[in-house]
């Protein structure tokens, strides 16, 4: 038996991971941690018998410890608090899966690469924000850094054997549900057709990233620091379909695609199999019965954000961190109604504009202009709407 931990064992990657976890049947799982749910977390708890769950929101906590009193059979421990997220981040396991949402996800990854776990990560912005930190962790630590973004886990896929031959990358956008929209209409948008993906079921923060295309500009952010690969070797694609997760261009112009259903369990799979693979319960991909594969530039006019996530990726240090928090703020108060769709990049923009670079930054300076990207941020919307 192996065993795994889970951060965000509530939320879509967090439940779909349960899900393969059942399928494969080798698997024990060690904890399991949320921010309130405990509904869900109840339920995850009588099936999956953690040794311990963490409970971030108190009340919440308390509420589940309640519920469990009335189940003597049930021996897991629950702990609250954030700083416990990175108590079961370090408890040593075989892989500790990162599947929360936001900033958050970066101080438990850096517990685990402290502690030497391998980790799976679809936390995509703790290496956004945290990537200098985080990858120089992972080196000194050994630790294996397995990618269960897609786009990632296909590049992760197609590099086996051709690292020292690679020209560049080619990562895969749906293009969201506004692909094909102008800006007059871009800026009529409500947050229910932002919420309605065309091809993934996700949670609302990162579909509402993909529809800005802002989804994307995080993940050239990623792929820079999982690949180490320089910003200029870093192309995005808009491919409606979905079918092609991402590609690699090879010094003699060959390209290398992964394909497959737009399933997470596929790739989160890969990460716990690795570096083996194993039968998917799933649905197979059959190419004939797609239509055709089509392949756009994105078009940054109408979708700023990617070009600002290029200029805070290139510019270093500091930025990113200062690109995905107001982001953050940005996203949130458009899924609350309270800015409309365009001015979520209009913030990320303001904000980036006041920010002075640090180079080389330590935890605490990336923390520190994580906080005052949100201070600024909130400023920035209160003195506009
Ligand atoms: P989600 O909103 O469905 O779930 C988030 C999880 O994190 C929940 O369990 C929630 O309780 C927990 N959480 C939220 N705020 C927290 C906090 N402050 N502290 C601790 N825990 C907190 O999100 P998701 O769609 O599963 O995405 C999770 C991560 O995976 C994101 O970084 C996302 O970009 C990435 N990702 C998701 C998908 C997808 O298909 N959903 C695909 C690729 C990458
Ligand atoms: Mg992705």
């Amino acid at each position: 038996m192996k065993e795994i931990t889970i951060l965000g064992s509530t939320g879509s990657i967090g439940t779909q991971t349960l899900e393969v976890i059942s399928e494969l049947k080798n698997w024990k799982v060690k904890a399991l941690t949320a921010y309130q749910q405990t509904e869900l977390l109840f339920k995850q708890i009588k099936k999956f018998n953690p040794e311990f769950v963490v409970v971030v929101e108190e009340e919440a906590a308390v509420e589940l410890k309640n519920r469990l009193a009335a189940e003597p059979t049930i021996k897991t421990e629950i702990l609250s608090g954030k700083q416990n997220l990175e108590t079961a981040a370090a408890e040593k396991v075989d892989i500790l899966l990162n599947a929360i949402v936001g900033f958050a996800g970066l101080e438990p990854s850096v517990a685990a690469a402290k502690a030497g776990n391998d980790i799976a990560l679809a936390n995509k912005e703790s290496l956004v924000s945290g990537g200098p930190v985080l990858t120089e962790l992972v080196k000194e630590n050994k630790v294996k850094l397995l990618p269960v973004d897609s786009e990632h886990n296909a590049i992760f896929q197609l590099l086996k054997g051709h690292q020292s031959e690679l020209e560049e990358i080619i990562l895969t956008a749906s293009g969201g549900p506004f692909f094909s929209y102008s800006r007059e209409e871009l800026s009529q948008v409500s947050v229910e057709d932002a919420l309605n993906h065309p091809n993934w079921e996700m949670g609302s923060k990162i579909t509402i990233d993909s529809a800005s295309l802002m989804n994307k500009g995080l993940e050239v952010i990623e792929a820079h620091w999982l690949f180490d690969c320089n910003y200029e070797d870093i192309k995005v694609l808009v491919h409606p379909q979905s079918i092609v997760h991402s590609m690699i261009r090879l010094i003699d112009g060959t390209i290398l695609a992964e394909m497959g259903p737009a399933d997470m369990k596929i790739p989160i799979q890969y990460c716990l199999t690795y570096p083996r693979r194993s039968e998917t319960a799933g649905n197979m991909l059959e190419l004939d019965q797609i239509a055709a594969l089509e392949f756009f530039q994105a078009d940054t006019d109408k979708f700023p954000n990617l070009k600002y996530a290029y200029t805070a990726g290139k510019a270093g240090g500091t930025f990113p961190a200062v690109l995905n928090a107001a982001n953050e703020i940005a996203v949130y108060s458009f899924l609350r109604g309270e800015i409309p769709f365009l001015a979520m990049s209009r913030v990320v923009a303001s904000v980036l504009d006041q920010h002075h670079n640090i180079t080389a930054p330590d935890l605490e300076d990336i923390l520190n202009s994580d906080q005052e990207a949100r201070r600024l941020a909130v400023e920035v919307i209160k003195e506009w709407f």
